[in-house]
């Protein structure tokens, strides 16, 4: 029975000798009629439009072969030259090798040429060519990303980067004011859900078109670009020759703020109060106490592990819409508003982003410790020692980060009443939280007296910061 044939045909790389297609394929049909081969299908590749830069690229004939191939559907390939088959940085010897191999088919008789069939040996030695010749080109590939990436040429996407015109050359004015906006609510304590949540609601558009995704936005902020910063896989390379849309500081700061939460870690905060309220009897931080059937309380806690004295407890509700009403009437004040501000400013500057700078020595220092016990070099107790030491050490330096960041979250809150509680129930605990910690000192909050049940604002000794 005769092997069933494709014929491929595409036009020559070099222009040198090249036949036309239609002389290629009458070529190609006269060689399967001498070697007795039944041609089941023709697959002539458009002539290329886009020019020497794209050649070979995209070859969607020389795919539908080797599917063929692979499904059994031809035998063998018929083509002109041997050079119709070989790669000028598209596919070629290497995976119809492959493909036929997959088929299981003769290699002897897989591919035919005017001058009748190729050998297996013939075929190994260009397959094997052609994969060190794709080598090569990945190799070299990757030495001119890393120069570029060392020079500051922006990475190349086939996506505009959100921010930045096509060719990186200007702002886009209107992003980069909402990579700001984003970028400060983020340090004040907002979630990128929620700010994607908004975004979405307010319409504002992504590049594709589709809808924003916390994905989408967090590798935005997150990314070296936004500070006129050139990455290379994942680690800031070079000063990119483009327009910086946030400071370094403020990207660093980011990039803390919007790490995945240290081991020791914190769960999500859902009492927006827990660390702001103070036993009255016994002085220990209240905690969060929640109740089957949704009762939501603060308590001084006692028990293993807990030092407090058991002795208070009250409505989680109550005193988070008093507390909100206090933090909002004091900043729709202008007077209170405008010393709280000057105290805030008085706070920032760089300091930011020295401890972060801190931060970064202490992780690296609990990664060289983790080494050093690994190995063997210390033992466990010391490791121990050393690591509660370290951890002590981060978290006073995120306590300080937070007041300094409660400092910035005044500087972008709205200016009325009505703005403020709204801006308070939507931005989510970690805001409250936030705001709160700026305006009042810890708030003490006292026995209850008779009237266990309802919530007893007279209870709160509210000390406010300014
Ligand atoms: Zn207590």
């Amino acid at each position: 029975m005769a092997l069933r044939a494709a014929i491929y045909a595409r036009q020559s790389i070099t222009r040198e000798g090249s036949a036309s297609l239609k002389a290629q394929v009458d070529a190609c049909r006269a060689t399967a009629k001498r070697l007795k081969l039944k041609v089941v299908v023709e697959l002539v590749e458009a002539p290329s439009t886009s020019g020497y830069r794209n050649r070979g690229r995209s070859r969607p004939k020389f795919q539908e072969l080797l599917t063929l191939i692979r499904d059994g559907d031809v035998d063998c390939v018929v083509t002109y030259k041997t050079d119709r088959l070989s790669r000028g940085g598209g596919p070629g010897w290497a995976p119809l090798v492959d493909a036929f191999d997959t088929a299981g088919r003769d290699p002897d008789r897989a591919v035919a040429t005017t001058d009748g069939w190729v050998s297996e040996f013939e075929i190994g030695i260009r397959s094997a060519m052609d994969r060190e010749e794709s080598k090569k080109t990945s190799d070299r590939m990757r030495d001119v990303r890393r120069r570029e990436a060392r020079d500051g040429v922006p990475r190349s996407a086939g996506r505009r980067a959100y921010g930045y015109t096509r060719d990186f050359s200007g702002i886009v004015p209107e992003e980069a004011a909402l990579i700001d906006e984003a970028a400060r609510r983020v340090l004040a304590g907002e979630s990128t859900w929620g700010i994607c949540g908004d975004w979405n609601t307010r319409g504002v558009p992504t590049v594709t078109g589709r809808p924003w995704t916390v994905q989408t936005l967090t590798s935005i902020l997150k990314s070296g670009r936004i500070a006129g910063l050139r990455e290379h896989r994942g680690a800031v390379v070079s000063k990119g020759q483009w327009p910086a849309i946030v400071s370094a500081d403020l990207r660093e700061q980011l990039l803390v703020a919007l790490a995945p939460k240290r081991k020791l870690g914190r769960r999500a905060r859902t009492y927006p109060l827990v660390g702001l309220l103070r036993c009255g009897r016994c002085d220990q931080p209240l905690r969060s106490l929640a109740r089957e059937g949704g009762g939501r309380s603060y308590a001084c806690r006692s028990g293993p592990g807990l030092d407090g004295c058991g002795g208070i407890r009250i409505q989680a509700q109550g005193v988070e819409d008093h507390v909100r009403d206090i933090v909002c009437g004091m900043l729709a004040d202008p007077e209170t508003r405008a010393v709280l501000t000057s105290l805030g400013a008085a706070g920032d500057g760089d300091g930011g982003a020295s401890l972060v700078a801190e931060l970064r020595r202490i992780e690296s220092k609990r990664d060289r410790l983790v080494d050093l016990y690994t190995e063997g070099d210390i033992d466990r107790a010391r490791y121990r020692a050393r690591v509660e030491q370290l951890d002590a050490d981060a978290q006073a330096i995120e306590a300080e980060m937070a007041h300094q960041t409660g400092n910035r979250v005044l500087a972008d809150v709205p200016a009325t009443y009505d703005g403020l509680v709204k801006a308070w129930t939507e931005r989510g605990v970690e805001f409250q939280h936030r705001l709160t910690e700026a305006l009042l000192r810890p708030i003490v909050v006292k026995p209850a007296g008779a009237r266990r049940r309802l919530f007893d604002a007279d209870r709160l000794v509210i000390d406010p910061r300014a």
